[in-house]
């Protein structure tokens, strides 16, 4: 008779004892790593991963598909992974990594988490940024308490799995749809393998209809040949592959779209339907890009690949990023603004504030080119190069740390200040505005910051009272977002159109108010404050057009559809300066004509 066959005589089954052995050599296996009330599927994964180089966009794709999700409906939040052992970006050099982008609750993190938040329009925390060092750090403590008791602490299970409660532990604190998770680095780095594996487990923890992968590469055009080689993209899928995860979705960065046959090859070699092999080609604006994965379809594949209905659009927003597709379309007037900085060479240590300057741009209706003038080279007694400043309509000092640059960053504050040039001073600049003034206009020739010379009689700004008995370097400065109190009459309020606002700092030195009745004399004054008004946090001079300096960064909470109102009055008033210096001109040449 067919049907199941017959074990009973095997000498495998009757002599072992499969539970007996297992009891007697090890613990179960299986240790469990999930918030209290966790649920498997209230919210569903996107691991992105990067290949082939690093640098491809990862940051960008992940923001715009966050973005795009969002605007279906869904909601969503997102992860950024980093692989180094810093527990987060604080000690980090933005001239080797990028800019260091600060969190309203404080948390210092990578740049990619300032493009979520503007993709987003949200406020993330503590809980979307993951770093190695900051895994490890849970684990070494809890090993210390005895949590680990008997068991040898291993990458499998124990770091994985504490990756993956911090994962589920943001997913679960919205609870949100949607978690967009993106893996730093490049699939093969030692640094991140750890999490990759924790990704692998998930897909099998919570299952394949909860969990998708999507591989971010570059395919690279061969000028001479003419054509996008897909080489790099097929081991880079491989290497993928060999770690236990078949990409869902691939999308390939590239210079020009992907033609079908370019479709086709990664599809056959990648295991994935044609439709889900993304084109990301380069664009001239990175709005762009919701809009571009949205034509082919990616939240549609997406829904599908996680079994959920598509909720419906949301019509508040008709297309992604409207104002911004209409923006490029049309011709604006061109503006030329000026960043000093040490870091002039990696714009990617400023992208926060190029982008607040897009922000407003756009809603001011203007063309923004920058202009970086590297200081560091400048001494105290060198007189400035103001051919440097022709054609130059607004000029931003951003924030900065330590002597390198200061000294010719106050140059140009001083040039900005006397010719009414618009001028707008972020933290450091904000404190070197202060220096200025005060040698300057109030006669005190020695005035000095403590950050640079530490000795000076007469420290304008100094070191704020909590941050003097630190010794600790990494989370130890006054950050994240509080309160500033607006003076109402000033430039600081037309901007605002409001008496109070929060804003984001990091900075250890402040204002010394013991030359507050001086300054204030002269003509500076302190338009916005704490609440107790002990810390001043910005500063204007009213007889000039644009002359503004914050002590915090107005750059971080700039949203695309929320220009920040101070950014928005620099790129309002180089308009009007520029303007104005146009009609100088065709006056003088006029007269000349005459
Ligand atoms: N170095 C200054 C301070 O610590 C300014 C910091 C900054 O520009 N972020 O206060």
């Amino acid at each position: 008779m067919a049907g199941a066959p017959d074990y009973s005589d095997d000498v495998f089954f009757n002599e072992v004892d499969l539970d007996a052995h297992s009891a007697k050599t090890v613990e179960s296996e299986a240790i469990e790593f999930f918030p209290t009330d966790y649920r498997i599927g209230r919210t569903k994964y996107i691991f992105v991963t990067g290949g082939v180089m690093s640098g491809v966009g990862k940051g960008v794709f992940s923001a715009s598909l966050g973005h795009l999700l969002k605007h279906y409906g869904f909601t969503v939040s997102q992860i950024k992974i980093d692989g180094y052992l810093n527990q987060d970006a604080g000690t980090i050099n933005p001239y080797r990594h990028g800019e260091v982008f600060v969190l309203e609750d404080g948390t210092e993190c990578d740049m990619d988490l300032g493009t979520y938040e503007r993709f987003l329009d949200d406020n993330l925390n503590r809980n979307n940024y993951i770093t190695s060092g900051r895994v490890y750090r849970i684990i070494l403590d809890k090993e210390r308490r005895g949590e680990y008791l008997g068991r040898d602490v291993q990458v499998v299970p124990h770091v994985t799995g504490e990756i993956k409660n911090l994962i589920r532990t943001k997913a679960h604190e919205g609870p949100y749809d949607i978690l967009v998770v993106e893996i730093g680095g490049t699939v093969g780095d030692i640094e991140n393998i750890h999490f990759i594996e924790a990704a692998r487990e998930m897909l099998y923890d919570e299952g394949r209809d909860n969990v998708m992968a999507v591989h971010v590469t570059q395919v690279p055009y061969n000028a001479s040949a003419g054509e996008l080689k897909t080489k790099p993209t097929q081991h880079s899928v491989k290497a993928l592959l060999q770690l236990g995860i078949q990409p869902d979705i691939v999308v390939c960065r590239s210079a020009i779209p992907l033609n079908k046959s370019v479709r086709q090859k990664i599809s056959l070699f990648c295991n994935i339907a044609e439709d889900r092999v993304v084109s990301s080609p380069d664009t001239d604006s990175i709005y762009r890009v919701p809009a571009l994965l949205d034509r082919q379809e990616t939240v549609q594949i997406v829904a599908d690949k996680l079994n959920v209905n598509l909720p419906q659009r949301t019509d508040q927003r008709p297309e992604m990023f409207d104002i911004y597709l209409k923006y490029l379309s049309g011709s604006h007037p061109e503006i030329r603004i000026a960043i000093t900085g040490k870091y002039t060479a990696l714009h990617d240590s400023y992208v926060s504030i190029l982008n607040a300057l897009d922000h407003s741009k756009v809603a001011v209706g203007a063309e923004i080119t920058t202009e970086w003038i590297d200081t560091t080279d400048f001494s105290s007694d060198q007189a400035l190069d103001e051919g440097m400043l022709d054609g130059i309509s607004g000029i931003i000092v951003p924030g900065g740390f330590g002597e390198r640059g200061a000294e010719g960053k106050i140059r140009f504050i001083q040039y900005a200040r006397e010719n009414g040039l618009p001028f707008l001073g972020l933290c450091y600049g904000f404190q070197l505005a202060v220096v200025e003034f005060a040698r300057d206009e109030c006669g005190m020739l020695e005035a000095a910051h403590a950050e640079f010379d530490a000795e000076t009689e007469t420290p304008v700004i100094y070191l704020l009272p909590d941050q003097r008995k630190l010794t600790g370097m990494g989370a130890t400065m006054r950050l994240g977002g509080h309160e500033v109190k607006v003076k109402v009459g000033t430039e600081a309020h037309r901007c605002y159109g409001s008496e109070s606002a929060v804003e984001r700092f990091r900075h250890r030195y402040e204002f010394n108010n013991q030359y507050r009745e001086l300054i204030e004399h002269k003509g500076m004054v302190f338009s916005g404050m704490t609440p107790d008004e002990e810390i001043m946090q910005i500063l204007e001079i009213p007889t000039h057009p644009f002359f503004v300096g914050t002590q915090f960064h107005p750059e971080l909470t700039s949203r695309p559809y929320r220009p920040h109102p101070l950014f928005r009055g620099l790129v309002q008033a180089a308009l009007t300066y520029a303007e104005s210096a146009e009609n100088r001109q065709v006056a003088m040449e006029a007269g000349q004509a005459e």
